[in-house]
């Protein structure tokens, strides 16, 4: 065992070779001596329990190789990018909206350059990081004014904590929602400091129990649009309509969680309907917040739109400023906005409508594609081009189904599944799919570049 040990190279010897030089000069003395001083310790752990050397310490060449690919594995972005064959079009785990190209351009000229973030050209004086995207959400929704932070949970929170610090908040019963991720009102609430006032029961909520619950102590009145899931039967929950009037009638806002919040009626192209920021403004209700990321296709964003003087006390909140955004994300969600202006384009311009758009021939062509070099490299899979069901994520209609395209494969022999999705996840750009009916599914609807697919699966 002694012996093994003396076998060991020094740091200074392994340092000192030409190649240990090469190394240094990669990636930097103090990363190098790291990685050699694990591989010694390694080895020494390794000689103790089996009386044997590792093999990349057999010679210096193996040595130098371990220490290679140690250091460029940990130069590797581990967020790197995946093929989404799930049939989800916006999952969050994958990282929800895919940003359009005029987005990207903006936020790498704010990464790069000094940007108007909080200046104003026009006037030469000091801004404010909200105001271009302010106005835009005006001329797109009739909003008076908007506020953007994080994400709709941090708008949800900033708008409890400015209103209803101490006080208490009207919600009905049925929209006590959790969405993915550990997100439930009544946590939100609490955090918030604010009192929840449940009404109705979880099917059946009216206008009555609202206006019975209402007292000196209250706040405002809450809809949260009950994103991810479905009650059906014997409902009734009360129009944003009627309750706008019972607010006026109090002199209470009526605030409103949406969700995906649409911008555009995706009934025009066959998908599902999705209520809109438009619809819900004209209904009288005074502040809607939304997700930048979710149906609205652009980034992660916190929107919340309507009253001025609402808006005026959200901005003024200490919670605000930790909860802003960066001039990257907000150069971004204006580009995104900007989209908008030209609605008759925006199956082009937004990739996420451009993929929930797409025709099942377009998509059955792709199929065929993928379908060819899939059945030439697994010889052992029965590959077939099946119909399937995608649908939009992210809580958006969680009930309707779009129609789509899939390739499943199934193993023609007693071979498992799994090894099959670990091949797929371990290529360069991995692929996701999803199982069911013990088929691998490849939804082509979610799939954002056909062509890279293609080109990456010659090295399955
Ligand atoms: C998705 C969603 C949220 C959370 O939005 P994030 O932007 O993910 O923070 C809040 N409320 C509703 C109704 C939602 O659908």
């Amino acid at each position: 065992m002694t012996a093994l040990f003396q076998q060991l190279p020094s740091v200074d010897k392994l340092l000192k070779t030409p190649q240990g030089e090469d190394l240094v000069a990669q990636f930097g003395h103090s990363a190098v001596v790291k990685t050699i001083r694990y591989l010694l310790e390694q080895a020494r752990e390794q000689i103790k329990q089996t009386q044997q050397l590792p093999d990349y310490f057999a010679n210096f060449d193996r040595t130098f190789a371990e220490i290679q690919h140690i250091l460029t594995q940990q130069s590797q972005v581990q967020i790197q990018s995946v093929h989404n064959l799930t049939g989800t079009v916006l999952h969050t785990n994958l990282g929800r909206a895919l940003w359009a190209e005029s987005a990207q351009q903006a936020a790498l000229t704010a990464m790069q350059a000094n940007v108007a973030l909080e200046y104003d050209l026009c006037e030469g004086k000091r801004s404010h990081r909200d105001h271009y995207i302010s106005e835009l959400l005006r001329e797109l929704t009739g909003a008076e004014a908007a506020c953007i932070v994080n994400n709709n949970a941090a708008a949800v929170l900033l708008m409890l904590a400015t209103f209803a610090q101490g006080k208490e908040v009207i919600i009905s019963r049925g929209e006590l929602i959790e969405i993915g991720g550990a997100f439930r009102i009544p946590d939100i609430m609490a955090q918030a400091g604010c009192k929840l006032v449940e009404v109705g029961t979880t099917n059946r909520t009216h206008l009555k129990d609202y206006r019975n619950a209402i007292n000196e102590n209250t706040a405002f009145l809450m809809k949260v649009h009950s994103s991810n899931y479905q009650i059906c039967g014997f409902t009734k929950s009360v129009e944003e309509a009627e309750l706008a009037e019972l607010g006026a009638e109090f002199n209470l806002p009526v605030i409103s969680d949406l969700g995906s919040g649409a911008l555009i009626d995706l009934s025009q192209y066959g998908l599902p309907k999705e209520p809109t920021v438009q619809e819900k403004l004209s209904q009288g209700i005074d502040l809607i917040s939304f997700s930048g990321d979710k149906l609205l296709g652009g980034v992660q964003a916190g929107i919340i739109v309507g009253k001025k003087a609402l808006i005026e006390q959200l901005q003024a909140h200490p919670l605000k400023r930790a909860l802003r955004c960066d001039k990257v994300i907000l150069a971004g969600l204006e580009a995104t906005l900007r989209l908008y202006l030209h609605p008759e384009k925006l199956t082009q311009t937004l990739p996420t409508l451009r993929l929930l758009t797409q025709s099942v021939e377009q998509l059955t062509i792709q199929a065929e594609q993928v379908k060819a070099i899939l059945e030439s490299k697994l010889t052992d899979f029965s590959v077939q081009i099946e119909a399937s069901s995608a649908q939009i994520g992210s809580g958006s209609q969680p009930m309707a189904r779009i129609p789509s395209v899939a390739l499943t494969l199934s193993p023609k022999t007693s071979r498992k599944l799994t090894a099959l999705l670990t091949r797929f996840k371990q290529l360069p750009t991995p692929i996701i799919g999803r199982v069911e009916q013990d088929k691998i599914w490849l939804d082509m609807r979610s799939l954002a570049d056909v062509n890279a697919l293609l080109e990456g699966l010659n090295s399955l």
